[in-house]
């Protein structure tokens, strides 16, 4: 059986070690030592300002809508995981959704503005895939409305745009550290800002608002995260680097293999250090899509169709058709990608696609890699052979 994505694991010696450690101290949670040795090796690993660990990726964009006061409106992308429109709506506020660009599904610059309204406080927007949004534009367009950012950066762990993370852009960046992400604690995620008193903020708030064991000062929430859920965090930092090299090899792999596949990949963002977080193909027709599919799962190879259905259909919001997400969304799909797949793995993924493509009629041969990868494909090609 072949996962979309399987979580990775340290040896259990090093989780072991950091739960000794705990019941040493037995301090479990609150901001303890672990928690807070968390915080400073992600700061110095992903070389931001300032961060706050919080119990999950939803609970971090919940708390940035609520300390940005965001109240009305807010322009937000069809194409991303459900918890981006969610939050939203649990905030109170309306989501009101605009079209994604054909060729990187991030939300497109270009149809914001004509959706903003004096209701409009803010844009939430999703790095589809880890692949940054039009980050200036988007930031143009909210300077001149004067409207807040917030970035939904939960693929983004250890991309980079423009030599800097791309968690340090928007008023605040949200992520997750779900078993299910690159980089994991379980359960967990965090909020970036520039701002310290935004910082200040979100820290009260995510500890019932809490100033002293007797004095409030925000209204809060409980957004905390435990010593044992650092503990995992800690252990897969020390190994994120050969992970995020591991899906780089992957995914040029599957690059090259598929480079006759009748499909289309996301245009990766030229300022972009990219972590490889997913490995999307967007196939021609939605048969193609389906029929892969339905090969795959005959051969217990799982992938996700991420994303499907477009967030513009969830049932409590106004539907709102957008062309290019309805399009996307059919033809959708993210193979398997983790670090334990092998070569040959993708050899036999590969093989099932190609084979399904061969026996459908109108094939026509076409090369779409895209043009930044492709060199670095054929340097890869004579490293990739027999070594995982
Ligand atoms: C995973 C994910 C979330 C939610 O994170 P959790 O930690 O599972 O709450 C939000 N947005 C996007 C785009 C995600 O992929």
């Amino acid at each position: 059986m072949i996962p979309v994505t399987k979580p990775f694991l340290p040896k259990v010696k090093e989780y072991d070690d950091y739960v000794n450690s705990i019941w040493e101290r037995q301090w479990l949670t609150n901001n303890g030592p672990l928690v807070n040795e968390l915080e400073l090796k992600l700061k110095e690993y992903l070389d931001v300002k300032h961060l706050l660990y919080v119990s999950n990726g939803t609970m971090a964009l919940q708390l940035a809508i609520k300390a940005l006061g965001l109240t009305g409106e807010i322009i937000t992308t069809p194409f991303s995981f459900v918890a981006t429109t969610s939050s939203i709506v649990w905030q109170g506020c309306t989501p009101v959704f605009t079209d994604i660009d054909p060729e990187t599904f991030n939300i497109d610059p270009r149809k914001i503005e004509e959706a903003i309204t004096p209701e409009t406080s803010a844009i939430v927007a999703t790095h589809v895939y880890g692949n940054p949004c039009d980050i200036d534009a988007i930031q143009a367009i909210a300077s001149r409305h004067n409207i807040k950012v917030i970035y939904d950066a939960a693929h983004c762990f250890g991309t980079k745009y423009k030599n800097r993370s791309v968690y340090e852009y928007g008023d605040i960046s949200t992520t997750s550290f779900h078993a299910t992400k690159l980089f994991h604690s379980i359960e967990g995620g965090a909020v970036f800002t520039q701002c310290p008193e935004l910082l200040k903020k979100m820290a009260f708030m995510r500890n019932f608002g809490h100033n002293g064991p007797n004095e409030f000062t925000e209204l809060g929430i409980n957004a905390k995260n435990s010593e044992f859920h650092a503990a995992m965090g800690l252990c897969n930092l020390k190994h994120v680097d050969e992970i995020l090299e591991k899906r780089k090899k992957l995914s040029l792999y599957y690059w090259q293999k598929l480079q006759y596949l009748q499909a289309k990949y996301p245009r990766l963002n030229n300022d972009l250090d990219y972590n490889y977080a997913y490995f999307p193909v967007l196939f021609d027709t939605k048969e193609l899509m389906q029929q892969c599919l339905t090969a795959l799962e005959g051969e217990k190879i799982y992938c996700r169709r991420y994303f499907y259905p477009s967030l513009a259909s969830l049932p409590y919001v106004n539907y709102t058709f957008l062309p290019v997400c309805e399009s996307v969304v059919e033809r959708i799909l993210c193979l398997p990608l983790y670090h334990t797949l092998t070569f040959s793995d993708l050899d036999l993924i590969t093989r099932i696609i190609l084979r399904v493509q061969n026996y459908l009629p109108d094939q026509t041969i076409k090369e779409e890699v895209p043009i930044a990868i492709a060199q670095e494909i054929v340097r890869m090609l004579y490293t990739v052979n027999g070594k995982v």
